[in-house]
Parts: C-alpha cells; sequence; structure tokens
C-alpha cells in the first residue's frame, strides 16, 4: 500500500487545528513541505521586506495518530528526506549579531548533487527539520516559535534516520512538520537556514504512558534532551533535568552520578541561538548512545 501523502498547510500548532488524515501506529506516510517563507521568494531581488508575513512558517498537517492520549508518548522515525534544487537564505532585519553591519540581502542557493553552492564555493549538504512536533494542551503556538511540544526548534541533528520522541498532550498526538533546511549551522546566526520546499517520510507510533515533558531525539549514536527558554541558563537547566531523570531511570544511578557522568560524557549543543532577536534559546544537551543501554523503552 502506498504512503499517504499530507499537503495541507497551518501556521501553528494547535490543539484546535482540524486533523487532515488519521493514521494507525506505525504507518508510513509523506509530507510535502513548503519553505519557512511558503515559497514566496523565488528570485534575488525579492527582499525579505516584500514578502507577506502572515504566511511565514507554515508546517503541513496535523495528523491525527490513533492511539495516542496524553501521557503517552508519539514516536516519529525520520525515514527520508529530499529537497527541492534551490533554497533561498536572507539577512533579517535587526536579527543577529551582525545585522547593523549588513545589508538585507536574499541569495539563491542552488543545491546540486548533494551540494550547496554558494559564491565561489560548494558544500556538502545536512538535510534538516527545522519545525516538528505535536500540539500543545491548550494554547495555540505559531510554527514560529518554540515550546515544549516541540515547533520551530532548528536542531540540526533531526535528519534523515533519527527518531524523536515528542510528549502527547491532546487525544491523537496532532502531528505536523515543515521548514526543512538544506542546511543550518548551529545556532543561525542570521536567523535562516538554507530554507527550501520538500518532502518527508515519517513512520508514528506511540508508547504508552512514558513521561517526558518535552522533546527527545535519538540520532545514529548520541540520545538528546532539547528543551528552550528566554535564556540560555534556563534552557540548559531544562535540558539538563530532563537527562538526569533519563539516566537515573535508566542506568538506575543516582542524580550525582547522573550530574557526574553528564559532565564527563555530555554535550551541550545550541539548536537555536541567534542573538539578538525575539526567540528563545533552544539547547540539546547529547550523550552517546551505549550499547544494551537505552534511555527511552
Ligand atoms: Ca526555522
Ligand atoms: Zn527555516
Amino acid at each position: 500500500m502506498d504512503s499517504k501523502i499530507i499537503t495541507k498547510y497551518v501556521y501553528s500548532f494547535s490543539p484546535n487545528n482540524e486533523p487532515v488524515e488519521t493514521v494507525k501506529k506505525g504507518e508510513t506516510l509523506k509530507f510535502k513541505t513548503l519553505d519557512c517563507f511558503s515559497n514566496q521568494i523565488k528570485s534575488e531581488e525579492q527582499l525579505i521586506t516584500t514578502i507577506d508575513f502572515d504566511h511565514v512558517n507554515p508546517a503541513t498537517g496535523p495528523v491525527y495518530v490513533e492511539g495516542a492520549e496524553p501521557g503517552d508518548v508519539l514516536v516519529v522515525d525520520i525515514l527520508d528526506i529530499t529537497i527541492s534544487d534551490q533554497g533561498v537564505t536572507t539577512t533579517l532585519p535587526e536579527i543577529g549579531p551582525l545585522f547593523d553591519k549588513v545589508k538585507t540581502r536574499t541569495k539563491i542557493i542552488p543545491i546540486k548533487d548533494g551540494k550547496a553552492i554558494f559564491n565561489d564555493i560548494e558544500f556538502p549538504v545536512n538535510t534538516m527539520i527545522g519545525v516538528i512536533g505535536v500540539a500543545p494542551k491548550e494554547e495555540s503556538i505559531p510554527c514560529g516559535h518554540w515550546g515544549f511540544h516541540g515547533g520551530n526548534m532548528d536542531n540540526k541533528r533531526i535528519i534523515k534516520g533519527t527518531r524523536l520522541y515528542f510528549p502527547v498532550n491532546v487525544p491523537g498526538a496532532l502531528f505536523q512538520l515543515g521548514d526543512l533546511h538544506a542546511t543550518m549551522g548551529d545556532g543561525e546566526i542570521c536567523g535562516t537556514g538554507i530554507e527550501i520546499a520538500g518532502e518527508v517520510t515519517v513512520k508514528l507510533d506511540v508508547i504508552k504512558q512514558f513521561p517526558t515533558e518535552r522533546p527527545i531525539l535519538e540520532t545514529e549514536d548520541k540520545w538528546y534532551t532539547i528543551a528552550n527558554a528566554v535564556e540560555y541558563a534556563d534552557a540548559l537547566k531544562l535540558a539538563s533535568e530532563d537527562m538526569q531523570k533519563l539516566i537515573v531511570k535508566a542506568y538506575g544511578w543516582d542524580a550525582t552520578d547522573a550530574f557526574l557522568y553528564m559532565s564527563i560524557q555530555g554535550d551541550i549543543e545550541i539548536c537555536q541561538g541567534c542573538k539578538p532577536s525575539p526567540g528563545d534559546m533552544v539547547v540539546r544537551f547529547g550523550v552517546p548512545k551505549i550499547d544494551g543501554k537505552p534511555l527511552v523503552r
């Protein structure tokens, strides 16, 4: 059976969004995504100041997952990501540490054979998902924002082959995603990656009654907790506390040993750290995967 294809867009994560599809646990489906400017920018003559900001940061979905209830975890396997043959990057007014030293500029960036072409250099892409998550319990949160439901995490480790765990806040979870980047640096210093349209294939599953307040990411070699806050210290505290809890629960160590281990084996990494900006800091805390000792399940 061919997988279902999701093509409708929303601009917020919300318990009030009408699901566009209902899927069973274990089902595979494909999301067609627009870039974060809703594909409005087609040429370098179009500056960011001319686009319609009511239609930025679209996400595709949401999808209702049968059997997902509050208190459960939605498991999202990123099976594949394909991208269009060109992306766009732009400076943003008053965003990022160098905004007062640069022009407003749009750059169209061709993508060819897995490489991005920027002026006279080429470099390999690391195609990732910027916006991904589930509905919050009550409020509606714009897709350009961050939260314990996921959202615009801009985490460059969310790539093909990785698995995400989201806390389910409402029946069906209401999963959605968008905002692919052909590639992006940690912190996204000017506020944009190589913004690009594409398609993402995922498999959705549910773990019953696994308590987590915030998203967890499993990559080929690491476990990450992810958290956001206005201040770096607060985001770091939340991500660290989440990791400490996972280690205590999975390894049977006490909280002090978990903290010591996190300092010698863990890495603090920045997802979103573009300042100044009105945005939150998004940090991830990663520890290596150890054979036979998963942090989740
Ligand atoms: Ca983004
Ligand atoms: Zn983006």
